[in-house]
């Protein structure tokens, strides 16, 4: 049994729905279908995620909001006419925007209205298949306090799709203890596919999306990437943490533990191999082939804050780091890395929904409590990791990066070399990032050659 995921892209207008339709109904095997929102159909379109939340967002300032609403009935009913699913038995589409119209009007919070991007995808492509439409309501739970409870969703998935084969399930949400819809984090519908797989034990998750596979590179900043044919979890998961946002970085979890592969396709070119993702062990031991590449991927983000603290002797002051991380936690800002010197301890934080006053007040707090010789903060900073098993056989690597970036002039505001060595995280400046991400490129492709 397969589990097929199909991302926005694929489901943005009736022409990708209807490949969408061929890719699930060239086998004859069992699959179960996992749907995002109809995304972008042109770089300057609305993703119908993005118009939900404004039409959720209108009607907290507003009773009114029936413009926005219209805009994304709009996009689904245009699926449905091209499709001509108007007069297919029991097909009430416009039954559906009511109802979810209704419940926005009466004040439905922002995670229910986002999921209906997912819900209404859904509902086409099984009606426009013939097969079964199960709410991801029935199947995925949260616990009491919000987090992803597997337990329960797994034993909810087997009792009810045993019953379903074939079922199109919703991507993006499910429920909590007492009914309400609960999203993921954006770009959570390959979260779910992953779910589904663990659950039903699928001998792979194949997730559907616009380009090739993963590419070494991000394809919005280096023409043409090489697609990577086979990569572990363990890459991935550091990859697209980093912003390779092919992939969402917890849809590893449900189905690591069952070794089941992920394979990244490309809905408008299935032919194309694209890239399987392994076990790491497997990976390491030879189980799976690929080319002894001297990385595997770039990969990066802009709008970190990096935080550097001096004192000397900070080695003999006990509990030091500890005080610090305290600090961190007092204002909830997220750590993404620590590097140390023997004098200095650098945080490196994710500025992202993180408010002005919020970094101020650690800053204080970090003066008054850690009394340092000096503080030095670089605000506007780009992580960059450079990513891959093979790195740590390489001789030469931190060299070939710093030099790369020299040449490209792009001053380097901090190094860590992660502590699994799979892993170098470079911070530059936020305008020499794609400069940066480019030269790192280009190294890669010599190295190979040498
Ligand atoms: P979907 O809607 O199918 O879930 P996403 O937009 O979430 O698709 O992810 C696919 C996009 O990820 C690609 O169109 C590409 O622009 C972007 N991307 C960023 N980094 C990478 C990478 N390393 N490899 C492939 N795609 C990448
Ligand atoms: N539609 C959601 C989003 O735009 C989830 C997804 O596409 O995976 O984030
Ligand atoms: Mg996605």
């Amino acid at each position: 049994m397969k589990v097929l995921k199909f991302g926005g892209t694929s489901m943005a207008d009736a022409a990708s729905v209807s490949r969408v339709a061929d890719i699930v109904q060239s086998e004859n095997a069992n699959r179960f279908v996992i749907v995002s929102a109809p995304g972008k159909r042109r770089p300057s379109d609305v993703k119908v995620t993005d118009m939900l939340y404004a039409c959720h967002k209108a009607r907290l300032v507003r009773d009114d909001v029936s413009q926005e609403f219209a805009a994304v009935a709009e996009r689904f009913s245009a699926i449905a006419d091209s499709l001509s699913l108007r007069g297919v038995n029991g097909f009430d589409l416009d039954g559906e925007l009511e109802n979810i119209k209704s419940n926005i009007d009466g004040g439905a919070d922002a995670d229910y209205v986002a999921s209906r991007g997912e819900y209404l995808s859904a509902y086409i492509l099984a009606a426009y298949l013939d097969r079964p439409f199960v709410d991801a309501k029935k199947i995925i739970r949260f616990d009491s306090e919000g987090n992803f409870d597997e337990k329960t969703t797994f034993g909810l998935c087997r009792a009810v799709l045993d019953a379903k084969v074939g079922a199109v399930i919703p991507g993006f949400y499910g429920a909590c203890e007492n009914g309400a819809v609960k999203t993921f984090t954006r770009g959570g519908s390959d979260v779910s596919g992953a779910i589904v797989a663990g659950a039903m034990n699928a001998k792979i998750y194949e997730n559907y999306t616009d380009v090739d596979g993963f590419m070494s590179c991000d394809p919005r900043i280096v023409r043409n990437p090489k697609v990577i044919d086979v990569i572990s979890y363990r890459e991935l998961r550091e990859l697209s943490y980093m912003g390779a946002d092919v992939l969402h970085p917890e849809s590893i979890f449900p189905v690591r533990s069952r070794d089941i592969p992920i394979r990244i396709k490309n809905t408008f070119r299935p032919e194309a191999k694209g890239t399987l993702i392994v076990p790491t062990e497997k990976l390491l031991c030879g189980e799976y082939k690929r080319k002894n590449l001297p990385l595997t991927g770039i990969a990066g983000k802009r709008g970190f804050l990096s935080v550097q603290v001096e004192k000397s002797m900070m080695n003999n002051e006990k509990g030091f780091a500890r005080r610090l991380l305290s600090v961190l936690e007092e204002y909830d800002l997220s750590l993404e890395h620590m590097p140390s010197g023997i004098d200095t301890l650098s945080v490196v934080i994710d500025k992202h929904g993180v408010e002005k006053s919020r970094i101020d007040g650690m800053l204080m707090k970090v003066k008054s409590l850690l009394r340092p010789d000096r503080l030095e903060v670089i605000d506007d900073v780009a992580l960059i990791a450079v990513v891959g098993h093979g790195m740590n056989r390489r001789k030469g690597m931190m060299s070939a990066i710093t030099s790369a970036l020299y040449k490209a002039d792009v001053n380097i505001r901090m190094i860590d070399q992660g502590s699994s060595e799979l892993n170098i995280i470079i911070a530059v400046e936020n305008a020499d990032y794609e400069k940066a991400v480019t030269a790192l490129y280009e190294m890669s492709l010599e190295l190979e050659t040498k």
